[in-house]
């Protein structure tokens, strides 16, 4: 087969067909032109249309590459006159509208983008990161076009803020499946109007288990909407809440040391606040110098915040039930402000979060959903616009199809 014709196969063209290959050290050109008599596409409806009216300047697509050296596609447009859309400029089958670069090379763009970062497959593909982005665009609005749905039953709704400006992304998961289902910008009872109507009563009907935290906005819109699920205070929240009181207590005896002895207590936010198995052996070693002043209030709070993880540990809701009670009471008569603040939401969303022993399904799910999230904020090249950040959000944990 004649190399031409292979090209033509490969694109699956019918009205036009290769006239000329140029094959150069950088790069092989394609020529490509119309076989007269052939309809072409109207760009406006993508109907038939046979009246040309006159040629527009020759353009350029990027392809996949032949062997090492890219494929370039040179053609110039007609523009056609349409019956229903009047004159347009012609569609041609390799492209989407002021695409750069062919269908086909966009999807494989679009395939990488999801494991390297978008600056990365730029530099893989020889092209700019505003092409990577465009095809990143398209590709996330093809998968959510045609996205196959089964049934939600676990739900997970989380926040994550953009940028240090305190702006607010509300992401709602399908956690049985691990993916991403729905994006509003803020986290107010507008946002979670929206989500509901998006969601609709015949897909909230199968819904049994929201997790999420103990974001009143959240909870008062799920026990009105999805009177039938339960909810589930989620593990990695409650956590967050609890180490913000830790840190409190912590800023505040700071405040109250004096100069000698804040040398010791600089930079020991980490220690209170980590897990004991992840300390180092030198962490370890300062953490139990500090923590004999047994009756500073930090101590205090680091021997309540560890008694409080133990209540995850619990298989049975007989044990586990009384075993937060009698945390709470230890909270409330702590004497550190903080912990009392935090023993009072825990008694609010009580049932929530006694309902964890039981319904284990979402164990760490939502947050290993919120760390893949942080990742790509980290990855924040130009992210200032918000639709950008949520494409990538979506390409990321969507679990979309790709074109
Ligand atoms: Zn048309």
């Amino acid at each position: 087969m004649r190399m031409e014709t292979f090209i033509r196969k490969a694109l699956g063209l019918k009205a036009y067909k290769v006239t000329e290959l140029e094959d150069g050290p950088e790069r092989v050109v394609a020529r490509i032109d119309r076989i007269p008599g052939r309809h072409l596409r109207c760009g406006g409806c993508e109907g038939k249309v046979s009246l040309v009216v006159h040629r527009q300047a020759e353009r350029e697509w990027r392809d996949l590459s032949l062997r090492d050296r890219p494929l370039v596609l040179v053609y110039a447009p007609w523009r056609v006159r349409c019956p229903v859309c009047g004159v347009r400029v012609e569609k041609v089958p390799w492209a989407g509208r002021w695409q750069r670069i062919t269908d086909a090379l966009l999807a494989v763009v679009a395939r990488l983008a999801r494991r390297l970062s978008w600056k990365e497959t730029a530099q893989h593909y020889g092209l700019d990161w505003k092409t990577v982005v465009a095809a990143v665009h398209k590709a996330v609005a093809w998968g959510l076009g045609h996205r196959r749905w089964k049934p939600l039953r676990v739900l997970g709704i989380d926040e994550v803020s953009r940028s240090k400006g305190q702006r607010y992304l509300t992401l709602v998961y399908d956690l049985e499946r691990g993916r991403l289902v729905w994006v509003g910008e803020n986290r107010d009872a507008e946002t979670m109007r929206r989500f509901f109507e998006w969601l609709g009563p015949r897909r909230a009907r199968s819904i049994l288990i929201v997790c999420c935290d103990m974001w009143a906005v959240y909870v008062d819109a799920i026990r009105e909407k999805l009177p039938q699920a339960f909810i589930v205070f989620d593990r990695f929240h409650v956590v967050q809440h609890l180490n913000r009181a830790v840190d409190e207590v912590r800023r505040e005896c700071w405040r109250q040391l004096t100069g000698e002895e804040r040398s010791a207590f600089k930079k020991t936010r980490w220690l209170w606040l980590k897990n004991p198995w992840n300390l180092r052996a030198e962490e370890k070693r300062r953490l139990s110098i500090l923590c004999r002043q047994v009756n500073q209030p930090i101590v205090r709070a680091y021997y309540l915040k560890e008694a409080f993880q133990r209540f995850w540990d619990y298989k049975a809701p007989g044990w586990s039930e009384p075993y937060l009670r009698h945390w709470l009471w230890a909270a409330s008569h702590s004497r550190l402000a903080p912990f009392v603040r935090f023993a009072r939401m825990i008694r609010q969303h009580l049932d929530g979060i006694l309902r964890w022993t039981q319904l284990s399904v979402a164990n760490g799910a939502l947050e290993g959903m919120n760390n893949k999230v942080k990742v790509i904020s980290h990855r924040a090249y130009g992210f200032r616009k918000v639709d950008t950040y949520i494409t990538a959000i979506w390409h990321a944990c969507g679990d979309l199809p790709l074109p």
